[in-house]
């Protein structure tokens, strides 16, 4: 193309006035300078700006229209008009002219002047200003060309070899058709020079990216190096392909050491084979696997970890590497254990404390010498018993008995022998009890029994069975036998006429024990009012 600039002089010098060569030559000067101009600009906008100046400086005025990536819109890339001017037309119109876009015709001027190989001389370029604006507007066309004083002009697609980018439209020089070659010769080069920086902006564009990408990828890096968490990359069969320095920390083994090794290095063999097994299952899978596991350090002593191990696909959706990030939680496991230890120890005092605490009851609750009751608590059980009788109408016995003349026993046989007898008669009379029934020693060789839901009737049948019992039993001493007999008496809470309280039932209990002495002892009486 700059050969046909070079040469375009020549032909004119032959055919022109001197006026005319002038001009021709001025154009030829002009339009070289704007080439060497454009060629230096980095961006479209400076290409587009140096052939405005450029232009300008030759008392003319241009329009660049580039096509859209689809080629199926133009757009008023840069106008060398005045900004007064432009602005008439955008008052007039609604329409401002820079950045304009409008849909190529593939019918009309536009299309067919980007497409044509060569630049065209037009007479008057009303025509174009028409072709541009949308249907409603083309009144205007006349007023428009008015106000920008548009003339005569050349059109020129902007082509880089086969492929047009766009359109110049360059007006107001006192152009001619012989001007053709040289608009067409710069308009290639325009065309060049705005296809060079898009292609340069575009590998900049890219550069860039990969460098973000780079940048990235470095961040990255450097993230998984200082996290505190040891993290393993390994391929698909677990070969290790990178560890960071937390897990140096952890395993002991250096990086040149771990990497290229099997993870197996760290395999404590503590768990199931089908702990592993299902591991590998799930990670090749492609999923997530997490869970604790203990593994062997360089040193051999074990710790535990709690594992994550993330599955990373390729494009493919299969499983090139694994990801394996570690919390070494042995000091965690420690503390549990320690706490667990403490809560047993805890758990093991208590039970210790509330042992002692229910033989201290029982100790309170018990006479030392027979096992019963102790007289204090005897009574509060007889109050409770008193009043749920009271509440549900249930009949309720009580039998009090008192050893007959055992102070002779006492005084004979001394009083150890006493308490071996009084043990014994407890015995007896414990053996004839039903569960409910309560027992508790009164006084010295006095006792009481409680009867639940029980009338004086079937009392004085089980007192009768205890009398009998004690009457048979006997201790012998060198070859004679000793004999003790009971005196008791009974009496039944009397509901009919309330009874007021357990003393009450308890006292004529005791009175009909006494009417039994009186009678001769041996014997059960029941309380009876007369
Ligand atoms: P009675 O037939 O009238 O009841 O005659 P008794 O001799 O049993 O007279 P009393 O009930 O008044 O005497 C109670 C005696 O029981 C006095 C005491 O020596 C004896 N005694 C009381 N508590 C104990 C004890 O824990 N052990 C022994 N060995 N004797 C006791
Ligand atoms: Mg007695
Ligand atoms: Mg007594």
């Amino acid at each position: 193309m700059v050969e046909v600039v070079k040469e375009k002089p020549q032909k004119v010098n032959e055919n022109l006035t001197q006026d005319a060569l002038g001009h021709s030559r001025n154009l030829l000067l002009a339009l070289s300078r704007a080439a060497q101009s454009i060629q230096r600009a980095h961006s479209a906008e400076e290409v587009y700006h140096a052939v405005g100046d450029q232009i300008k400086s030759l008392g003319g005025e241009v329009s660049l229209f580039m096509l859209d990536d689809q080629r199926q819109t133009l757009t008023v890339a840069h106008t060398s008009y005045a900004p007064n001017s432009l602005q008439q037309t955008e008052e007039l119109t609604g329409i401002s002219a820079l950045a304009y876009r409008f849909t190529l015709d593939p019918n009309g001027i536009y299309a067919r002047d980007i497409n044509a190989s060569k630049a065209i001389y037009v007479q008057n370029v009303n025509e174009y200003v028409t072709a541009m604006l949308p249907p409603g507007l083309h009144l205007f066309a006349t007023q428009i060309a008015g106000i920008l004083k548009l003339e005569q002009g050349i059109v020129a697609p902007l082509r880089v070899e086969d492929e047009s980018l766009g359109l110049m439209v360059v007006s107001g020089l006192s152009l001619n058709e012989d001007d053709i070659p040289a608009m067409e010769s710069f308009a290639g080069q325009i065309a060049v020079s705005l296809s060079n920086v898009r292609l340069t902006q575009k590998m900049q564009e890219e550069l860039s990216a990969r460098k973000r990408a780079e940048e990235n990828s470095l961040l990255q890096s450097a993230a998984l190096e200082a996290a505190a968490n040891a993290i393993a990359i390994t391929d698909v069969n677990g070969i290790i392909q990178w560890v960071n320095t937390a897990w140096v920390a952890l395993t002991g083994y250096t990086k040149e050491e771990s990497m290229g090794q099997d993870t197996r290095l760290i395999k404590s063999e503590t768990h199931d084979p089908l702990f592993y097994t299902n591991m590998w299952q799930t990670i090749l899978a492609g999923q997530v696997w997490r869970g604790e596991m203990t593994n062997r350090r360089r040193d051999g002593s074990l710790y535990c970890e709690e594992q994550t191990i993330t599955p990373v696909l390729d494009g493919q959706g299969n499983v090139r590497h694994f990801i394996a990030i570690k919390l070494d939680i042995t000091k965690r496991k420690q503390v549990e254990a320690d706490l667990q230890q403490a809560r047993e120890e805890l758990e093991k005092a208590n039970l210790e404390l509330k042992a002692a605490l229910e033989h201290e009851q029982h100790l309170a609750h018990t006479d030392a010498l027979t096992g019963i009751f102790n007289r204090r608590h005897l009574f509060e059980l007889a109050e409770h018993e008193f009043e749920v009788a009271k509440r549900y109408g249930h009949p309720l016995s009580v039998i009090m008995f008192d050893l007959d003349h055992f102070k002779r026993i006492n005084d004979t046989f001394g009083h150890a022998m006493g308490d071996q007898i009084l043990e014994r008669v407890t015995q007896i009379a414990c053996a004839e009890l039903r569960e409910v029934d309560l027992i508790g020693r009164y006084g010295g060789e006095e006792f009481l029994i409680i009867l639940p839901v029980t009338g004086a009737q079937r009392a004085w049948l089980l007192a009768e069975r205890i009398r009998s019992s004690v009457e048979t039993f006997y201790v012998a001493i060198g070859n004679n036998p000793v004999f003790v007999t009971l005196s008791i008496g009974i009496a039944e809470m009397g509901y009919e006429t309330q009874d007021g309280s357990v003393e009450n039932l308890i006292h004529r209990a005791d009175e009909a024990m006494y009417r039994a002495k009186r009678s001769g002892r041996n014997c059960t009486v029941i309380f009876d009012s007369d």
